[in-house]
């Protein structure tokens, strides 16, 4: 999944970061209000994780800023147990859950699944694209019912690949979509998952993944 860490505590920022992308989540993070709003509102994430105290806008406001732009993005608040009151802030400011700091990263990680899910259960008979289906629960996929091992990365890019399948994606957009904000646009890493990925998806006899010269990629929906 994608997700944006609006969280000032410098420890606690780079903890999550690490623990988020260890289970193959892709994370933007930000330290203050102003750049979690800026992020919030340019990007597409499918859950955010907001801290409730932020120097400059606080949390509540950042929401509240985000929902007035009619995004509907999942939002986890982070609070410490004295602002415990204003749960009711959060709610009603269009927050989905909070939880209680000190946390454990289980307790983040089982919030997360549950809201992160509610769009992945509405797709999940666009799991799928041919033979090729996907198991977002395991980050694993299978060709034909067979096994089809594949790394983090490769998974999040083949995911994104099946829920936009059918369509050109820009180098731009794999990036966004696949790769945090400190993604290098000039290094070859799409292009390296791409080939890893078409041998893994043995794309030899039949074209999986198609190369559009200067405008990108494309997953084709086999003809019936
Ligand atoms: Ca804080």
């Amino acid at each position: 999944m994608k997700i944006l860490l609006v969280e000032d505590e410098v420890a606690l920022n780079a903890f999550l970061v690490q623990a988020l992308k260890a289970e193959n989540h892709v994370v933007d993070s930000a330290r203050n209000g102003e750049e979690g709003s800026f992020l919030a509102r340019t990007n597409d994430y499918d859950v955010i994780i907001m801290d409730y105290l932020l120097p400059g806008i606080n949390g509540l406001e950042v929401i509240k800023e985000i929902r007035s732009e009619k995004i509907w993005t999942p939002i986890i608040m982070l609070t410490v147990r004295t602002e415990l009151d204003d749960k009711v802030a959060s709610f009603e400011s269009g927050a989905d859950d909070y939880l209680t700091k000190p946390f454990s990263m289980t307790e983040l990680s089982a919030r997360i699944q549950a809201l992160g899910r509610r769009p992945v259960i509405r797709e999940e008979k666009n799991l799928s694209c041919g033979q090729i289906t996907l198991d977002p629960e395991n980050f694993s996929a299978t060709k034909k019912g067979k096994t089809v091992v594949l790394t983090g990365k490769e998974y999040a890019l083949l995911e994104f690949m099946v829920k936009h399948q059918g369509k050109v994606l820009s180098r731009t957009k794999l990036l966004e979509g696949v790769w945090d904000i400190n993604g290098d646009p000039f290094s070859n890493t799409i292009e390296m998952h791409i080939l890893k990925l078409r041998k893994k998806l043995n794309d030899k006899k039949q074209k999986i993944i198609s190369t559009l010269p200067g405008r990108g990629y494309k997953l084709e929906i086999p003809k019936p």
